[in-house]
This record gives C-alpha cells, sequence and structure tokens, in this order.
C-alpha cells in the first residue's frame, strides 16, 4: 500500500503488538523453531519467535543456524506456508446417521475456530493463497470451510530480507516485497520493524500501539534489506512464469529428460505437500463398524501416489515418469490453462524437501532447451 504512513515497532515492543491482536480477539500464529524447522505454531509472547536464526537451504537440504543478529524473521521459509491453516491436511466435511426407523440424515461438518492473526506472511506465500482462493472460493464452488478461515485471517506480512539458496520469487513474479493485499506489512530493520497498515483492522491495531512515525533512515534501511532479498537469489524459472513456458513444455511430453528424472525420484509426493498451491484432495468414508453413522472425509492427495489417477478400474499414470510430467505440466502449465496464473510461486520448498534434491528449476531448464543455451554461451 504505497502512500501508506509508515511507523516504527522496537524490537522489545513486539509483546504489545500480539496483546493488541489477542484483545482483538485473534488467535495469534507466528513462527518458532521446532524439530530443527520453522513452523507456525500458537504463538503468545514474542520470546517463542526464531530470534537469531536463519535457514540454509540447497537442493534435498535444509537447516537451522543462529546469527550473531538479534532479528525475529531473518529466516527465508519453514516447510509449511498458510496451506495448512486454510486447507486442513485432514477434515470431515459431512457426517450420516441412521435413525431407529434406518432413515440416514446427512449433516454438513464444520468446526468452530477462532479468528486467526498470522505473523510473518511472506510474499510468495500471499500469492500462493491468493492462487488457492482461485480453486476453493471459486464462483458457485465455494468451499464454506476455507471461506470462513479466509474471510477472517488477520494478514501480518513481512516484506523478505533474505533470500535462500532455493528461493526464485523474483523470476516467479511473487516477491521479495509484498505486493498482494494485508492487514500490516512489517519489514525487519536491525532494531524493529517498519510497520504499515493495509486495511480498515490493520489501522486499528497500529493505532493502539501509539507507535511513532518511522524515520528516513529506518524507511531506507527497510527498502535497501528488501532490495538484498531480491539481489541474493541465484535460481530462477526458465523463459519467463508464463504461457510460453506452458507451450514448451507441452510441446516436449516425449522429452527423455522425464525418464532421467523418474530414475531419481521415488514417488515420495514430498514436493507436493510442501507445495503452498498443490490442492489435489481424496475424499474417503470412515463408516462405524455397527453401521449406525459414517463421516465422509477430504485430505491431501498427490499426483504422484497411484491412487490419484485410478479411473474407471485402471491406474491412468502407472509409473514415476507420467507423475513427475503431471506434476510439472500441471504447475507451470495446464494452471494457466484452468486459472490464468502459473501455480508455482518460486518459495523452493520443493527443492529443498524433495529427499533426491530434485529442482524443478534445473528440470524445466533441460525441458525447455534452456540449459544447452546457457552451456554455449
Ligand atoms: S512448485 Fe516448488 S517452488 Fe513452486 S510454489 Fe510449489 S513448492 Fe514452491
Ligand atoms: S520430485 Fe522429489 S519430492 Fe517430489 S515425488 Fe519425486 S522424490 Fe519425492
Amino acid at each position: 500500500m504505497d502512500g501508506e504512513a509508515s511507523y516504527f515497532l522496537p524490537h522489545y515492543r513486539l509483546q504489545n503488538l500480539l496483546d493488541a491482536l489477542q484483545h482483538a480477539g485473534f488467535n495469534c500464529i507466528g513462527p518458532q523453531v521446532r524439530d530443527g524447522g520453522i513452523v507456525y505454531e500458537p504463538l503468545t509472547h514474542a520470546s517463542q519467535l526464531p530470534w537469531g536464526i536463519r535457514d540454509h537451504q540447497s537442493p534435498g537440504q535444509y537447516r537451522l543456524i543462529k546469527t550473531d543478529e538479534k532479528k525475529a524473521f531473518s529466516f527465508a521459509n519453514g516447510a509449511q506456508a498458510l496451506k495448512p491453516i486454510l486447507f486442513k491436511p485432514r477434515e470431515t466435511v459431512w457426517r450420516v446417521v441412521r435413525d431407529e426407523n434406518g432413515k440416514l440424515e446427512f449433516k454438513p461438518h464444520y468446526s468452530k475456530e477462532q479468528p486467526i492473526a498470522i505473523l510473518g506472511v511472506r510474499s510468495c506465500d500471499l500469492v500462493a493463497m491468493a492462487i488457492q482462493d482461485k480453486v476453493f472460493l471459486r464462483e458457485n464452488h465455494v468451499d464454506p470451510r476455507y471461506e470462513e478461515r479466509r474471510k477472517s485471517l488477520f494478514i501480518i506480512a513481512i516484506n523478505c530480507s533474505y533470500a535462500s539458496g532455493n528461493c526464485f520469487c523474483v523470476s516467479a513474479g511473487s516477491g521479495p516485497e509484498v505486493n498482494n493485499p494485508f492487514d500490516i506489512l512489517m519489514t525487519e530493520i536491525h532494531d524493529g520493524l517498519v510497520v504499515k497498515a493495509g486495511s480498515k483492522r490493520g489501522h486499528e491495531i497500529i493505532a493502539a500501539l501509539k507507535l511513532e512515525m518511522a524515520r528516513v533512515e529506518q524507511n531506507d534501511e527497510a527498502a535497501n534489506n528488501v532490495a538484498q532479498a531480491a539481489a541474493m537469489q541465484t535460481k530462477r524459472i526458465p523463459l519467463e512464469n508464463g504461457y510460453g513456458l506452458r507451450d514448451v513444455l507441452f510441446s516436449n511430453l516425449d522429452h527423455p529428460r522425464w525418464e532421467q528424472v523418474a530414475d531419481r525420484c521415488l514417488s515420495c509426493g514430498n514436493c507436493t505437500q510442501v507445495c503452498p498451491t498443490c490442492f489435489c484432495h481424496s475424499e474417503t468414508e470412515e463408516p462405524a463398524l455397527d453401521g449406525s453413522c459414517s463421516e465422509h472425509h477430504r485430505e491431501w492427495d498427490s499426483c504422484f501416489t497411484s491412487g490419484h489417477s485410478y479411473l474407471n478400474g485402471k491406474v491412468i499414470r502407472d509409473d514415476t515418469r507420467k507423475r513427475y510430467r503431471q506434476w510439472l505440466t500441471h504447475k507451470v502449465g495446464s494452471w494457466f490453462d484452468q486459472f490464468d496464473v502459473s501455480g508455482c510461486v518460486g518459495c523452493g520448498r520443493c527443492i529443498s524437501w524433495c529427499p533426491v534434491g530434485i529442482d524443478l528449476t534445473e528440470e524445466l531448464a533441460a525441458i525447455s532447451g534452456e540449459a544447452n543455451e546457457r552451456e554455449k554461451m
């Protein structure tokens, strides 16, 4: 939100922000260290944030290190974005109960949840959420569970000041500066955060904090930090993250590289589980043994499972080559036909969390022929 006034929130007053959000009725969630990674967890005290922690990511690798900086947001990302908060990995969709006359009664199932305020949302994750909105909030096909969580979500976004070795949001067109809607936007500097409001309720929270206006040198430090995050990125998506790449992929469906990547790929599905835009799911029935009732569940699925392409008695994608090709040609190809946007926001998670370090930017470069062009240069 250009033109909005910027304020300075010193690090030692972050607790005031959490208190104001809790007072406004939100359940706060924020990044924390758990099991060697960064995860979004309930946050009641600012001391729970990952102070002085940075992530090192490379293909197939993710590790946290301590830095001398006393910052709370100096890492790039954890394994999950907003997806598990809005589109739960597993949830009950409806229940059916049989009464004493044998009549079945179907009831939709909703779990009542407190509105969430989430702290430290990255630009690429906001772009990914906007893509998931196209799936779950589509006209005439609205998912009511997603819609309720999404409407009440209070977003405290943060501009990145560091990029991991696997980030490529610049070439994907999704970061590191936040351009999607937010309630409050922060940029971290050495002793605090430059903040501004992006909504009425964001204004109200900032007003309650009674902050001083950010000084020119604080705004300059914030802008330099974001520029640094962009300049650090070494990976890029080949061609453009657009229709041109889609066309190249679909004209190379028999490229030998699909076979080569299939030799390495374990078909484990990690890439689809950590991807903030993947939305495929399966639905299952869990009947009670006595036949009195049954629950209908929805849970994340993956184009790497055999069941996901089971159609009319046959598994259509019966080998890893077809499954990997389906994933990549959908993600950065036919996603355009469905949603007029790429399914890749350049967060790099699928590269870090792939157990064998398969890097989609390298695969795309090989299949599009860009890798050959680079070698000739
Ligand atoms: S495909 Fe990989 S880099 Fe792109 S959004 Fe999904 S996880 Fe991130
Ligand atoms: S590309 Fe990597 S993460 Fe994805 S299914 Fe294959 S081995 Fe698993």
